[in-house]
């Protein structure tokens, strides 16, 4: 396998027996993993793989997570002050205003002096004619550019939310507008001015244990298997002063103003190499300040570089300042450096050498150099690790990966336009040790060498259904099946010979597709007759060799012959396992098909035998298929299918049911209005003109039924009569309209009309159940 610590690839040779003690550096749990961190974890998790299944050493593999860290306590203390302002009702609108853009002017100053400061160097650097500085400043100039204009990003929309709103009856929407706006200014002001108010552990373990967790999500939903052994820093505290006091004993750290450095000076003046991963250029240039900075922290050493005696030298313990969480120690208050879990946390479960150390490339300085000087200050060695492994860089579209170029792309993210498996292939079909590309075309690869796997599964399944060991086969060897035979020895050698050389997936994957794609030119050479068995060894071995790197695991369907033995169809069907429901649906398929067939040729009505065929077409589809976890499509190429979890399929099943539930009842009630007013019409044109006002109210009336006289005696006014007049009139039509309608017979209509009121209201009754 390659190691960095020797840039060459060497011959893997185990400390002891064939065990294998394996560290891994896990990630600072203080945000979403990005798909960076899903390569890393998924190449060692391959190579894991590699070494247990298929060369089957006997792995112990440990991860630890970085819950101690200035990015945590950073993050956790502004999350803790904006949430603390949010709920503070006494900053309304207005006084968040004048925050905002206190804030903002101030962030503005402070990224005009880094400028300014950069540039400076800049300067220096060309004057000196030094090459590596003048880069290192042109690299910091360059992202320096990019945070400015985020910063004038958030300046525009700050100055937006400012002017939202003047209407008093939105001034909690404005606010919390302004609130979202202005978050990162108002973080960092809040943070120089109140950090130090921050002292509850809480705050900060609640951070950590979040990401943490949404880390081993991420991790499972890949597919990664869980390491033999997990550690955290924060239960090792104890053991990690213990290694710094021995360090001290040893001469080679020193305690400077509440923290403890190593000192190079004296590590180096025992015989000890600095640098091994990362040697500092030609001749051992210094460590650039930019590096320095990143090896202390986001919040600075204990009280800057001139606690240390020599400037390279770096912490094992810093000094709490204020808002930073703090354990006692003798050195006194303070927190363990970056570097030094790793080489406690390994050293407790994996003992004082480690046979292999991995890690993302951007570990390897200052993180893995340092960890290597103080193993070897405290275990007193000069070969802590015996192999070292970095991934490559992953890049996203030719840049490198960031939060402020906006291509930060999550595990999450990543999962939901792609499975686990179409992740793992495309990893597979890279180099681990080289940077790569992370594009629309590698994962379109990934995907179209996922589908040509999984056809060449299921049409072997075919094949070995239909003619198995088939007597009239023959199974004498033609020239094509030699040559077949051929390619699938020439592709197992490969396979291995790259899996033993430095963990080549990317060789053995192409061996696989090689051979795959010789079996399916022999699958469409005409006349020939194929041989199954060796097909099915093929496709055997194949399914094997994607187990052994994950992308197969033990219960899916993806692989040749799942849910068989080995592809072998028959041997479901005897012991009843899995195809008796699809037998069983087949057969009824067939006698619904075979009745509507009969019942036409019988004479019957061939329209109507047509039109059930196809119904019983579309209910094998919708509803006999889905509950066997078919998804089948028609398409206008024809019909797609594929196997999906029968429990999606119930439950896609039940959720159309449910919406054509909601529509047919808004159908019917609708209807059930419509025929209720008619049943009251009908009720009313049924009274006769004449009668309409043979009431009590009234004693006498014409002949016509007008009321002339009101029941206590009073004659009825004109105006009245006139009223009641029309009414008849009306009343008459409607009465003529209804004779006619009904020939006569009303009754008739009334009742029939009130059947379909009663059947609506009846199947509206069945529906709501
Ligand atoms: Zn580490």
């Amino acid at each position: 396998m390659r190691n960095t610590l020797t840039g060459k690839k060497e011959p893997f040779i185990p400390m002891k027996d064939r065990h294998v003690r394996w560290y891994t550096c896990g990630p600072t749990v203080y945000d979403s993993s990005h798909v960076g961190h899903a390569r890393t974890y998924l190449s060692f998790d391959i190579m894991r793989r590699i070494m247990t299944d298929y060369l089957h050493y006997n792995v112990l593999y440990q991860v630890n997570t970085t819950d101690i860290d200035d990015k945590i306590i950073l993050r956790a203390r502004q999350n803790e002050l904006l949430r603390l302002l949010e709920e503070d009702t006494s900053v309304d609108y207005s006084k968040l205003i004048t925050l905002a853009k206190e804030a903002l002017d101030e962030a503005k100053l402070k990224s005009d002096e880094k400028k300014a400061k950069i540039e400076d160097e800049l300067n220096t650097a060309k004057l000196n004619n030094d090459s590596r500085a003048r880069t290192e400043q042109e690299g910091l100039l360059e992202q320096h550019l990019v945070k400015r204009k985020n910063l004038d990003n958030d300046e525009i929309a700050i100055l937006k939310a400012c002017e939202v709103s003047n209407g008093d009856d939105d001034m909690d929407d404005a606010r919390s507008s302004l609130l979202l706006a202005a978050k990162s200014v108002i973080a960092e002001k809040l943070d120089r001015e109140k950090g130090h108010l921050i002292t509850d552990h809480a705050v900060f373990n609640a951070h950590a244990r979040k990401y943490e967790r949404e880390f081993m999500e991420d991790m499972e939903a890949l597919g990664i298997r869980e390491p033999d052994v997990l550690t955290r820093v924060t239960e090792y505290v104890p053991q990690i002063i213990e290694f710094v006091e021995k360090i001290i004993a040893k001469g080679m750290a020193y305690k400077s103003n509440g923290s403890v450095y190593l000192s190079l000076d004296e590590f180096q003046a025992k015989g000890h190499n600095y640098r091994k991963l990362n040697p500092a250029g030609p001749g051992g240039a210094a460590t650039s300040a930019a590096e320095m900075a990143e090896g202390e922290g986001a919040l600075g050493g204990g009280g800057g570089t001139n606690e240390k005696r020599n400037p390279n030298d770096f912490a094992l313990w810093k000094a709490s300042k204020a808002g930073e969480p703090a354990w006692e120690s003798p050195f006194g208050p303070g927190r363990p450096g970056w570097h030094i879990e790793c080489s406690v946390v390994a050293g407790d479960i994996l003992g004082e050498r480690l046979d292999i150390h991995s890690g993302g490339e951007d570990l390897k300085f200052p993180h893995h150099d340092n960890e290597l000087a103080q193993s070897e200050a405290c275990f007193g060695c000069n070969q802590w690790v015996n192999y070292f492994t970095h991934t490559g860089h992953l890049h996203i579209a030719g840049l490198k990966m960031s939060k402020s170029l906006k291509n930060f792309v999550t595990i999450r993210q990543a999962l939901e336009h792609n499975t686990a498996r179409q992740l793992r292939i495309m990893f597979l079909l890279q180099a681990w040790d080289q940077p790569m590309n992370y594009s629309d075309q590698t994962i379109d690869d990934a995907r179209s060498k996922e589908t040509t796997f999984k056809n060449f599964f299921r049409e072997v399944e075919a094949l070995v259904r239909n003619d198995y060991l088939d007597e009239e086969v023959g199974w004498r060897m033609g020239e094509a099946d030699h040559k077949l035979a051929d390619a699938y020895l020439a592709s197992r050698q490969t396979v291995h010979e790259s899996l033993l050389d430095n963990f080549n997936t990317k060789d053995a994957m192409a061996a696989l597709l090689k051979v795959i794609n010789e079996a399916n030119a022999y699958l469409r050479s005409p006349n020939a007759k194929p041989s199954t068995l060796l097909l099915r060894a093929i496709a055997t071995y194949v399914t094997q060799i994607l187990q052994v790197f994950g992308v197969i695991s033990g219960a899916d369907e993806f692989g040749f012959g799942s849910g068989t033995a080995d592809g072998k169809g028959g041997d479901a069907a005897a012991d009843g396992s899995g195809s008796e429901s699809y037998i069983g649906a087949m057969v009824n398929f067939r006698e619904s098909v075979r009745d509507a067939a009969l019942e036409a040729a019988k004479g019957g009505d061939s329209k109507a035998a047509i039109q059930s065929i196809l119904q019983i077409c579309d209910s094998l589809r919708d509803e006999t298929l889905p509950t066997l976890g078919v998804r089948l499509e028609d398409r206008p190429t024809g019909t797609m299918w594929n196997l999906e979890d029968p429990e999606v399929m119930i439950k896609e099943m039940a959720d159309k049911a449910a919406k054509e539930k909601e529509i047919q009842l808004g159908k019917l009630e609708k209807q059930l209005v419509a025929r209720t007013k008619e049943l009251e019409k009908v009720k009313s044109s049924m009274i006769k003109p004449e009668e309409l006002f043979k009431t009590d109210e009234f004693k006498e009336w014409d002949e016509n039924g007008v009321p002339t006289l009101l029941a206590n005696g009073d004659p009825v006014s004109g105006g009245q009569v006139k009223k009641k007049k029309k009414a008849i009139d009306k009343q008459a039509k409607a009465y003529k309209d209804l004779m006619d309608k009904s020939g006569n017979n009303p009754q008739e209509v009334l009742e029939s009309t009130q059947k379909q009121v009663d059947d609506i209201q009846a199947k509206l009754k069945e529906l709501s159940v």
